[in-house]
C-alpha cells in the first residue's frame, strides 16, 4: 500500500480535484523548446509546467561541506535561504508576472513553481485554457505536423504527478487533443497514480507515455526513506506500452555510489530499466566542471549520459 501525499497549502486535495466541473489546472508555465534532457534530447516538445511539490530540494548547488543554509519555518513550511531572501526583500510585490522573477541558483531551479508564495504567478486555467495555449506553442497549432513529424508534449513541474494527475484524462481525451502522440511525465516518482489516469493510459493505443523516473539523491537536501519509492516506479512501468528509466542528478562519487544503491533497490522490486546520469548544476559554469566525470562514470557502468541541453543552448532561464 503506497500511501497518498499530504498536500500542502497552496495545493488542491484529491477531494477538491474530485470535483471536476469547478477544478481548473495550476501551472506555471508552458513553453515549446528541445528536450534537453533524457531519453529524447534534441526532441520538440512542449512543456507544461505544473504548480507544486511535495519536496524542496534545498541543498542542490550548496557545496557538501557547506551546511545547509535551509530553515523551517511555520506551519511545516521549508525554505531554501534564496528563496527566504527574495521573500524578505518584497519579490512578490515588486514582480509583476513570472518571467521577470530572478533565477535562484541553490535549491530547486524552479522555487516558483513550488512555494505557495509564489502561487499567485502561476495561472489557473480550465482544461479549455489550457489545451489553447498548449496548441499556441506548437509551429502549426496541432501535435502532428503535416509533414508527419510530431511534437510531444512534456508534463513536469514541480511534481506534475501530485493531485492535478486526475485533470489528466480529460486533458488528454480534450478533441484538440487527438493527434498527440507522445507524453513524457518528469516526475521525482513517489506518486502513486489515480486509477482513472492508470486505467487511461494503459488502455491508450494512441498515445505513447513515457516516465521520466528522477528519483532524488541525497545531494537535494531529501532523505532515502521519501525519495526512493521503488513500488511507485513499479506502479508505472505497468502501464502497458510504457517506457521508464530512472534519471540521477550527480555531483561526484558518492552520490554515483548512491545512484548505484538506488538502481539496485528499483531492481530488487522489479524495475529493470535503462539509467541516465546527469551532472548537477543549473548554471553552465558548475556543469561544465562536472560533465566529464559524469560521461566516464557512465562508460564504465554502462549508464548513459545525458547532457543538460538546454542549458548549454539559453542557460538557465525561464521557459527553456
Ligand atoms: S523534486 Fe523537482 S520540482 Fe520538486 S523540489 Fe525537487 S527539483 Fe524542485
Amino acid at each position: 500500500m503506497i500511501e497518498s501525499p499530504v498536500f500542502e497549502k497552496g495545493y488542491p486535495s484529491h477531494e477538491a480535484v474530485n470535483r471536476k466541473s469547478s477544478m481548473k489546472l495550476r501551472y506555471s508555465e508552458a513553453f515549446y523548446s528541445v528536450q534537453g534532457e533524457g531519453k529524447f534530447v534534441g526532441v520538440p516538445s512542449v512543456f507544461l509546467r505544473t504548480f507544486g511539490c511535495n519536496f524542496r530540494c534545498m541543498n542542490f548547488g550548496l557545496g557538501k561541506d557547506e551546511p545547509s543554509r535551509a530553515e523551517k519555518h511555520e506551519a511545516g513550511q521549508r525554505y531554501n535561504q534564496e528563496v527566504l531572501d527574495l521573500l524578505d526583500s518584497g519579490i512578490i510585490a515588486k514582480t509583476e508576472k513570472f518571467t521577470d522573477l530572478p533565477i535562484i541558483h541553490t535549491g530547486c531551479d524552479t522555487y516558483a513553481s513550488i512555494y505557495p508564495e509564489f502561487k499567485d504567478f502561476n495561472k489557473l486555467a480550465e482544461i479549455d485554457e489550457v489545451v489553447e495555449h498548449l496548441l499556441s506553442l506548437t509551429p502549426e497549432g496541432k501535435w502532428t505536423m503535416d509533414n508527419g513529424q510530431d511534437i510531444h508534449l512534456i508534463m513536469t513541474g514541480g511534481e506534475p504527478l501530485l493531485a492535478w494527475q486526475r485533470l489528466y484524462v480529460e486533458l488528454f481525451e480534450h478533441p484538440r487533443m487527438k493527434d498527440l502522440k507522445n507524453v513524457t511525465f518528469e516526475t521525482n516518482t513517489t506518486q502513486v497514480l489515480h486509477n482513472d489516469l492508470y486505467d487511461y493510459l494503459n488502455n491508450s493505443n494512441r498515445i505513447t507515455v513515457t516516465w521520466s523516473c528522477s528519483p532524488k539523491l541525497s545531494v537535494s537536501g531529501e532523505s532515502w526513506m521519501d525519495a526512493i519509492k521503488p513500488d511507485v516506479a513499479l506502479n508505472y512501468s505497468t502501464v502497458d506500452g510504457s517506457d521508464l528509466y530512472l534519471k540521477f542528478v550527480v555531483a561526484d562519487r558518492a552520490d554515483i555510489d548512491e545512484a548505484g544503491r538506488a538502481v539496485q533497490a528499483y531492481r530488487d522490486v522489479g524495475v529493470e530499466c535503462p539509467v541516465y546520469c546527469m551532472p548537477l548544476g543549473g548554471r553552465s559554469e558548475e556543469y561544465v566542471l562536472n560533465v566529464k566525470e559524469v560521461a566516464e562514470v557512465c562508460m564504465e557502468k554502462g549508464w548513459r549520459f545525458t547532457p543538460r541541453l538546454h542549458i548549454s543552448l539559453f542557460g538557465n532561464a525561464w521557459g527553456t
